[in-house]
Order: structure tokens, then C-alpha cells, then sequence
């Protein structure tokens, strides 16, 4: 890898991996391996075993291993806070290695990835505060005779399933805060984005994290993600994914050991502006909420709704920013928009631009694949005329298409937002505080942004309303999702006997 040229260098060969268990990384062996190339540039990039089902006991069990003799929880939290410190100091030390296996498999620019680490980090650090801080309640107001307790316990085995989007940033928003929780972990990434998690269990080894604590198994959805949500010791699963699949992790929840679940699904995430809003402002927030990450973001802006006086000439400004992107090599650090991820994601954001189309929508800038020799890149898009039935303005498309619907008073927009079976996030443009924390509390969304868009940090909780999920990850909110509360009654002296 040259790092003193503005253009990273493609790898000469694919690097392999082995699947991680008990503290160690297990080669492939005869296993079948799945070679990933590069969505930027159509070269291998990494192989990747294909885990088998007996592989994914063997994690199990380890994970259990190490929950049940209290290696990890048994110990106190200064002690998991120092691990985890040394994990976040690790992952600054082999920040840009993980940042150029996160451009290479999902195709994302560089100078994204970089920072996406840095970020990372910085969730370890904070969780390494809360592992020391999480504690529980106590009552004593219950008479002299009695004192009343809750604990915080850890659940136990974890199963965590991430998508190809941010596959190290999703990785950890919840891994520092499921370890400083006390409980072990079973992870199963996305197929195509494998390299940066597995790059973490090794990191967590070196950091002090007992053997078994944190496992990984790579493979497809269908058969080692299936069988991990049906996995019968593990005993919570977090799930980050497709609303479909979201639902099959709960019937499979169902039909099995009605295992502890966080879900985190899709999104269609209106963005709000007012007239009164600064509307250069407000264009920037538009064009980086839906052009950020390709689009490929869960809660990327992607239906934007705005006041009709202003409605025409703000999706020009839209317009204007977005033709101004750099798009292109994610390996090129000057590169603001990279390549789609996989040949499915791809061919479906096409077919929604087409369906747009078909369907009335005007296209205001976009609409088409760009093509740079090799990869696959789609230029940003915007689309005018759209009416709330239109499937461009219904269905998470995740790639870089907005649709633009105007309103006419404040309780139209609110209307409009609510819309949808999601409610991940949203934002609100105004300079006008009583309609900004009128909009805020009354759009339903797990996340809100106010004359902003996607930021965030480890210590805001993360997650959904209606189908975009259940439960929270990151800050306090996420480390007790890790948890379940146990009431302990404690008699002082003598209990009152019940036959005298
Ligand atoms: P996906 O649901 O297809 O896959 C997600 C993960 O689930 C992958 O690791 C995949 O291998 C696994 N999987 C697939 N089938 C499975 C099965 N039957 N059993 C168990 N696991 C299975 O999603 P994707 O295409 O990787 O990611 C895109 C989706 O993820 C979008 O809908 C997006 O909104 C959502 N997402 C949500 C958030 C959030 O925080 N809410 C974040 C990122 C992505």
C-alpha cells in the first residue's frame, strides 16, 4: 500500500482470512472460501471462508465457555474498562490498514473509512466509562426490616449480525458496549464486508479479552446467519439489517429459545426544511444525507420535504451541491461518493430510478450508472413530482435517490414525515425554534437531527420506532440492552414466621 500518493494502491494479491474462535484465528482449511472483489474496482480484494454449521457450534460453544466460567463477567469493571481502552488505543495504531479493507470490500471513499475508524475508537473509549459505571438500584424505603436491591446482569452468549453498509462502524456500536455489559459475543458480518471484523477479534486478543469472548464466523446469511438466529445457547441476538430479514430473526426467535433481540432495520428518513430555514445550509445537510455513503446509509435523508414558496429553487440548490461531489475511486482520498456496493444493490437502485420514471417522477439531476472503466458507480439523483404513493417515495431504495414533496403548513409536513412504516430518523430545517421542537417531538423517528443531519457519536442511543426496530445501541441506553435486571429481597433480622 503506497500512503505518500493521494491514490491508495490496489493489493497485489487478495488477502485470506480464517474465521475466528477461542482467542485464535482458524484458516480455511478445506473449507469452500468466498473471494470478494473490490465494487471500485472490479479486483479480489479478500478471501473469506465460508463457515459451516459445525464451525458456528464450536464459536457457540467457546462464547459459552467463556460466559458460564465468568472469565469476563466475573471480573470487575476496571478491568473490562482497561481492555477496552487498549482495544480503542489498537485500533488508532492499525487504523489505516482497517480503513483500506473497508474502502476495498464495500467501496466506500478512504477518507470516509478514516474517519468512520477514528470513530470507532472513540466508541471504545467511552464504552471503557460505562463498563466501570453500570450498575443497578436500590431501595430502602421498605421498613427497617428489609432492603431491596436491582442488579444489573450481564444476558450472556451474544449473536451480532451487521450489514455491508458500515460494516467496522456498526460492528462497534455494539461490541465495547455488549463487552462492557459482561457478556460474550458471537459475530457473524455481511459475506462481502468480513475483513475489518475479524481484523477487531484479533485486535480484542491483543488487547487482554479472554480467549472465547469474542468470536467470529463468516459466510452467507442464508445458512450461518440463519443458523446463529436459531442457535439454541445463544441467548440475545443483535441483528442490524433488512427490515425481511429483521423479521425473520424474530419468528426464528420464536420458534426457538425466545432469545433477548435487538433489531435495527431500514429506514426512509424525511428531512424537513422550512422556508425560513438557511437554505445553503440546509442544501449542504440535503445533498451530504443522501449522497453520504452512496446512499447506502439506514438513515440517509432520503425523502426530502420542503415548504412550496421555496420548493423549486432548493432542489436546485440540492442540484448544484450534488454536481459538485467528487465521485469516483474510493481509493482516490479526494473522492466524496464511491462505488455501489454489490452487483444485487446495484442493479435495484436502477430499477428504482426506472420505476421512478414509470411512474411520473420528474428527474432533476441523476438517473444514471457512471462509468469509470470498471466498478460501479451511480451518479446522485434527485427526483421532482413525486406523490406519496409513488414506491420511490414509500420503499428504502439505499443508494443515492431523493425524492422531492413539497408542503404547505407545519402539520402537512408532520403528516407527510410520519408517512411510513419506518421511523429511524429525521431532520428539521428552520431557524424557527417553536417549529423546530414542534417538528422534533412530533415526527416519529428514533433519531432526530436539527438543522444538521447524521451526526452522532458514542454517547447518543441509537435505534428505531415502528419498523425500523426494536431496543437501542451506544451510550448508557445501549450497555443495558446487554443487561437484564434482577430484584433481590433482603430480610434484616428475623423474618416474621408464617405459621407461629
Ligand atoms: P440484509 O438484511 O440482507 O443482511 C444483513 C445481515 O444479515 C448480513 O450479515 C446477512 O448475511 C445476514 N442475513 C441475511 N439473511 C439472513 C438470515 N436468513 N438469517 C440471519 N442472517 C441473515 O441487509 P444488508 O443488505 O446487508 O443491509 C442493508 C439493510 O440494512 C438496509 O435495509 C438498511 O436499512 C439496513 N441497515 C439498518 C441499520 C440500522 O442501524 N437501522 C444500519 C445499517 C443497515
Amino acid at each position: 500500500m503506497d500512503t505518500s500518493s493521494t491514490r491508495l494502491s490496489l493489493p497485489s494479491e487478495p488477502r485470506a482470512f480464517g474465521f475466528f474462535v477461542d482467542g485464535a484465528f482458524v484458516p480455511a482449511g478445506p473449507r469452500e472460501v468466498f473471494e470478494r472483489r473490490s465494487p471500485g474496482h472490479d479486483v479480489p480484494v479478500t478471501r473469506i471462508p465460508k463457515c459451516t454449521t459445525g464451525d458456528l457450534d464450536m464459536a457457540v460453544d467457546a462464547a459459552r465457555a467463556a460466559f458460564d466460567d465468568r472469565r469476563w463477567s466475573g471480573l470487575g469493571g476496571q478491568a473490562r474498562a482497561a481492555v477496552l481502552l487498549k482495544a480503542g488505543a489498537l485500533i488508532r495504531e492499525r487504523a489505516e490498514e482497517i480503513a483500506y479493507f473497508e474502502t476495498l470490500e464495500n467501496g466506500k471513499p478512504i477518507s470516509q473509512a478514516r474517519g468512520e475508524v477514528a470513530g470507532c475508537a472513540d466508541m471504545f473509549d467511552y464504552a471503557s466509562g460505562l463498563a466501570r459505571s453500570l450498575h443497578g438500584d436500590s431501595f430502602n424505603n421498605l421498613g427497617d426490616g428489609m432492603l431491596g436491591l436491582v442488579t444489573r446482569e450481564p444476558v450472556g452468549v451474544v449473536g451480532i449480525i451487521t450489514p455491508w453498509n458500515f460494516p467496522f462502524l456498526i460492528l462497534c456500536e455494539r461490541v465495547p458496549y455488549v463487552l462492557a455489559s459482561g457478556c460474550t459475543i458471537v459475530a457473524k458480518p455481511s459475506e462481502v464486508t468480513s475483513a475489518t471484523t475479524l481484523i477487531l477479534a484479533e485486535i480484542l486478543t491483543e488487547a487482554g479479552l479472554p480467549d472465547g469472548c469474542m468470536n467470529v464466523v463468516t459466510g452467507s446469511g442464508s445458512t450461518i446467519g440463519q443458523a446463529l438466529i436459531e442457535h439454541p445457547k445463544v441467548d440475545m441476538l443483535s441483528f442490524t439489517g433488512s427490515t425481511a430479514v429483521g423479521r425473520r430473526v424474530v419468528e426464528a426467535a420464536g420458534r426457538t429459545n425466545f432469545k433477548k433481540l435487538g433489531l435495527e432495520l431500514g429506514g426512509k428518513n424525511p428531512q424537513i426544511v422550512f422556508a425560513d430555514a438557511d437554505l445553503d445550509d440546509a442544501a449542504d445537510g440535503v445533498a451530504f444525507g443522501i449522497a453520504f455513503n452512496t446512499g447506502q446509509c439506514c438513515v440517509s435523508g432520503s425523502r426530502l420535504i420542503v415548504e412550496r414558496p421555496v420548493a423549486d429553487a432548493f432542489a436546485q440548490k440540492v442540484r448544484d451541491k450534488l454536481s459538485r461531489a467528487v465521485v469516483g475511486d474510493p481509493l482516490d482520498e479526494a473522492t466524496q461518493i464511491g462505488a455501489i456496493t454489490t452487483d444485487a444493490q446495484n442493479a435495484t437502485i436502477l430499477s428504482y430510478i426506472e420505476k421512478g420514471q414509470a411512474e411520473g417522477a420528474r428527474l432533476i439531476c441523476g438517473g444514471t450508472a457512471l462509468d469509470f472503466g470498471r466498478g460501479q458507480y451511480i451518479a446522485p439523483t434527485v427526483f421532482g413530482d413525486v406523490t406519496a404513493d409513488m414506491a420511490i417515495a414509500r420503499e428504502e431504495i439505499f443508494g443515492p435517490v431523493l425524492t422531492v414533496m413539497p408542503f404547505d403548513t407545519v402539520e402537512e409536513a408532520i403528516a407527510m414525515a410520519n408517512d411510513t412504516d419506518y421511523g429511524l430518523a429525521a431532520s428539521v430545517w428552520t431557524k424557527n425554534i417553536d417549529k423546530a421542537l414542534m417538528v422534533t417531538r412530533r415526527v416519529q423517528a428514533g433519531r432526530f437531527w436539527v438543522n444538521t443531519t447524521l451526526a452522532g457519536g458514542p454517547e447518543l442511543p441509537l435505534g428505531g420506532f415502528k419498523q425500523s426496530g426494536w431496543g437501542r445501541e451506544a451510550g448508557m441506553y445501549g450497555v443495558e440492552e446487554y443487561t437484564q435486571v434482577k430484584s433481590v429481597h433482603v430480610e434484616i433480622g428475623k423474618r416474621t414466621p408464617w405459621i407461629a
